[in-house]
């Protein structure tokens, strides 16, 4: 039980609507998922193989997570997650076992998403100029290649991976039957950020004067996380202000977007397309 601490098995509680926007990355990772599911006996009849793997990439902060996490509530979908560089901090060994554990459980609780974030972790060392076929890198990525080979597609376990570095995923990881469906998930549009503003809003109170078009506006170029980061610095300044403020005002967000900045450059995002 102790290689599986860092697991977290939950009925995890992100519906549809708690995202905002994102309209077509959300269909097509539905339909991904979803359709195999729901009509596997036309796949079948079709010759259509099912995904096992799915690839979500883009800038950090823009709903990768959400995505997996609303998915798997709403699918009623069983939900296992893990961060690539968790499965380092391991004793010999222990790595390999931690992974085939989680496949396990997953099986066993089928129909499953196996959720691994930051999954360009698990690339060989080949790149690193170390011997590959014997550091802990080749070790767990020869594991999960195994363990993704070994779903029978009937079992229902799907494995999504999301990372902000496509570029350093291991080639082997991308092969057919593995992780072949990929999905870009991009910094938010007008409308997602408006969005994004709206589902805040539901839960702090704004005052008349808050523009929220002039908001959508002055947060292009932000991810989804940093959105959220300029209503909670908003909502915290119209509290430091005074004590008694029962609604955050136009002044409170100027505020915040003095400083909470972007961090995915326009140059960052060039490479992902
Ligand atoms: P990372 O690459 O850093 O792991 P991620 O793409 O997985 O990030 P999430 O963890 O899904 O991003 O999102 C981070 C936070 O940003 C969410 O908890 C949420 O508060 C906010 N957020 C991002 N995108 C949206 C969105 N479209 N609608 C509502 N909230 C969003």
């Amino acid at each position: 039980p102790s290689a599986l601490r860092e697991v977290q098995i939950e009925v995890s509680p992100v519906r549809w609507n708690d995202i905002g926007g994102q309209e077509v990355t959300k269909l097509k990772f539905r339909q991904s998922v979803e359709w195999p599911l729901k009509y596997s006996a036309k796949f079948q009849l079709l010759g259509i193989r099912p995904p096992r793997g799915i690839l979500l990439f883009g800038p950090p902060g823009c709903s990768k997570t959400l995505m997996a996490r609303a998915l798997a509530t709403e699918g009623g979908i069983n939900f296992l997650a893990i961060k690539g560089p968790e499965l380092y901090n391991k004793y010999v060994g222990e790595s390999e076992r931690t992974l085939r554990e989680i496949f396990n459980r997953a099986r066993k609780s089928a129909p499953s998403i196996i959720f691994i974030d930051e999954i360009d972790a698990l690339s060989s060392a080949r790149g690193n100029g170390a011997k590959s076929g014997n550091s802990v890198g080749d070790r767990i990525l020869a594991t999960l290649l195994n363990e993704m080979d070994g779903i029978e597609c009937l079992q229902e376990v799907i494995v999504v991976g999301a990372t902000n570095r496509p570029e350093v995923i291991d080639k082997a990881l991308m092969r057919p039957g593995r992780l072949d469906r990929i999905i870009y998930v991009p910094l938010p549009d007008a409308k997602t950020r408006r969005e994004i503003l709206d589902i805040r809003f539901r839960r702090t109170p704004t005052a008349a004067d808050v523009d929220k078009l002039a908001l959508v506006e002055k947060t292009d170029g932000f991810s989804g996380a940093e959105i959220t980061a300029v209503c909670q610095e908003a909502a915290l300044a119209a509290l430091e202000e005074d004590l008694d403020n029962t609604q955050v005002h136009m002044r409170h967000f100027e505020r915040a977007l003095s400083s909470v900045k972007p961090r995915t450059t326009q140059e960052t995002v060039s490479r992902y397309n």
